[in-house]
């Protein structure tokens, strides 16, 4: 009954599927996932299943100062995934723009506001943390 979400980059090389999505999404403001992402914050999710089908070749990692591993295209330049300091490959969390169905998730948090730009309005009837959700 599983079904397969897909999603890829902004030039196709690299597309991936994902059977389920863990529960909570979050829009991420702190700077690094500002600068990342190229917007006014990142929104990522958990996945499970995940299966890169083509373009591995392509993804590439860079690892900011804090330890958390950012994956994106290294020919289109798409942002793509966010891992935390020392977690496996498997336990990626995919930037959800990149999928190209509807999904059935809604963002239900918006974390690091402490962080946020200036010009970005946050969204009133979501809870609001200025650091990690947990925190
Ligand atoms: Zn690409």
């Amino acid at each position: 009954m599983s079904k397969k979400f897909k999603g890829s980059c902004l030039c196709g090389n690299i597309r991936f599927s994902v059977n389920e999505f863990r529960e909570k999404v979050a829009n991420f403001h702190c700077t690094m996932c500002r600068k990342f992402n190229g917007a006014a914050f990142g929104t990522l999710v958990g996945v499970k299943g995940l299966h890169w089908l083509s373009g591995n070749n392509l993804l590439k990692e860079f690892i900011v100062p804090n330890g958390t591993t950012r994956t994106f295209c290294s020919n289109c330049g798409s942002s793509l995934g966010f891992r935390v300091k020392g977690e496996p490959p498997e336990n990626i969390e995919l930037a959800i723009s990149t999928f190209d169905v509807d999904i059935p998730l809604k963002v239900d948090a918006q974390i690091y506001t402490a962080y946020k730009a200036n010009w970005c309005e946050l969204q009133p009837e979501l809870p609001v943390y200025s650091e990690g959700r947990a925190g």
